[in-house]
Parts: structure tokens; sequence; C-alpha cells
């Protein structure tokens, strides 16, 4: 009798595991994150991550790439590089990301927003549509705008100076009745150090030929969609520039210069 007792008990055991491991694979709404927002305003510009892995985790997402060489926005599977010319060039495989943010983009709900005369606007719209400033967005606007200004960084060298020395030169970019897509996130505040606090987006046009880090934008029309986020996976560079940076300074002021 105990001996059956005790097969029942292993078979109920192996069942509960399998399930556990399907279910782990099969949740999508995963945010994958690469390195810190510290550590890239510290001046960590090398990660180990390709994109052929980074792909692993996501069809959707921002980020950048070694040496801050340009904007990245990935989208349908495709990821883009925006250069300091303001130009969007497609991802090789084996080109690598200091910090990069993705996710499986599959949309829980869905709006039109018929007016947001900046960006103020835009993201005050989008508090309304959030359940919850708790979790992640993974967070999808496609339409024509009226205005959009994006900037890019240009690649640097060793020793790398920080971020926010980086960004006094952006180069700007205005672009008018353009046909594109926003790509971006919402963070929860308690993030701090570790991603953007808050919304942050990149821009691509519709023929995927420009876009950037959007710094402005005034659009009437556009559709939204909004991925709830609950899960979050980061993986930390084995690099000596990660392992040696000070990631303990509160960053709040020098953030805010750089993604605005
Ligand atoms: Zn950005």
């Amino acid at each position: 009798m105990m001996r059956i007792i005790r097969y029942f008990l292993v078979a109920a055991l192996l069942l509960i595991s399998i399930a556990g491991c399907s279910h782990f694979q099969g949740n999508r709404d995963v945010l994958f994150q690469t390195s810190t927002i510290g550590a890239l305003l510290e001046g960590v510009y090398d990660g180990e991550i390709t994109y052929a892995q980074l792909k692993r985790h996501g069809d959707f997402g921002i980020g950048t790439f070694n040496g801050l060489d340009g904007e990245m926005i990935g989208l349908e599977g495709r990821f883009y590089q925006i250069k300091a010319d303001g130009k969007a060039y497609p991802v090789d495989d084996s080109m690598k990301t200091p910090f990069a943010v993705v996710n499986f983009f599959e949309p829980d709900k869905s709006a039109v927003l018929d007016k947001a005369e900046d960006l103020e606007q835009l993201e005050q719209f989008l508090d309304t549509l959030l359940p919850t400033k708790n979790i992640f967005y993974a967070i999808r606007i496609e339409g024509t705008f009226k205005y959009i200004k994006t900037r890019s960084v240009p690649g640097q060298n060793k020793p790398y100076p920080p971020l926010v020395e980086v960004v006094k030169n952006q180069p700007t970019f205005e672009f008018h009745n353009v046909k594109g897509t926003i790509v971006g996130f919402r963070c929860p505040g308690y993030v701090e150090g570790i991603n953007v606090p808050g919304y942050h987006f990149h821009f691509i046009t519709g023929d995927r030929k420009a876009g950037g880090h959007l710094l402005e934008c005034h659009l009437e029309d556009v559709r939204i969609e909004v991925d709830y986020t609950s899960g979050f996976y980061m993986v930390l560079p084995k690099s000596e520039g990660f392992r040696k940076a000070d990631l303990t300074r509160k960053k709040q002021k020098e953030l805010k210069k750089v993604e605005r």
C-alpha cells in the first residue's frame, strides 16, 4: 500500500514539474534586459551579448551598441541601428550591446489617441491606459506624426566618457508629417538605477530609413498598443568595466539630462 502511495506521489511531482517548465517557457510576458542604465551612465559601453542572443528574448525593444554607437530600435523581429547621421541601418546578428531592453510584443490593450501636442500630453494619455504603475509595459505607437524630434549618439573611443558628457554634443533630427512607429517601455519608479523610471521611447520612420531616441512629438490619430509585462529578467555583464564601475551614486539628474 505504502509503495503504491509513493508511486502516486512521484508521478504527481513529475507532472507538476513538467507543467511548471512548460508554463515558464510559454510565459512571454517577460522584459529582458542586459546591464543597467546606471552602468551606461558611468560609461560601461561594451557588453558581451550579441544581437543573435538578444533576439532569443524578444522581437521588440530599444537599446544601444558597443561603443555607444547609435540608438537601437527593434520591432517585428527586425533590429535597426540609428547612427549619429540619423539614418537607420539593419543590425548584424554578430553586433553586441552594452544595454538593451526587449520583450515579445503581444498587446493586451489598444487605443486610438486623437491628439497630443507634446510628449508630456502623450505620456499623460498613456497613464490613463495602465491598470497599475507597479508593473512594466511595452508600448507601440503607430501612425503619421505631425512632428517628431529625435537624437542619436556618436560611437565613443576608450577611455569612455560618461553618458552625460556624450549627450552634450548629441545630433538631433526633426521630422514633419512622417509615417512611423514609436517603440518603448514604461518602467515602475522603483527601477531607479536599473532602468529608466517612467517612459523611454525610440522612433523609426515607416520606410525604416531614419529615427532615434524620442525627444519630442506632436501627433494626431495614432494607434497605441500596450503589452502588460509582469516578468523581469536581467543579465549583468561579466566585463571588467562593469565590475569596476561605481554603481552606488544616485543619478536622477544625469538621467533626466540624457533622456530629455
Ligand atoms: Zn533611448
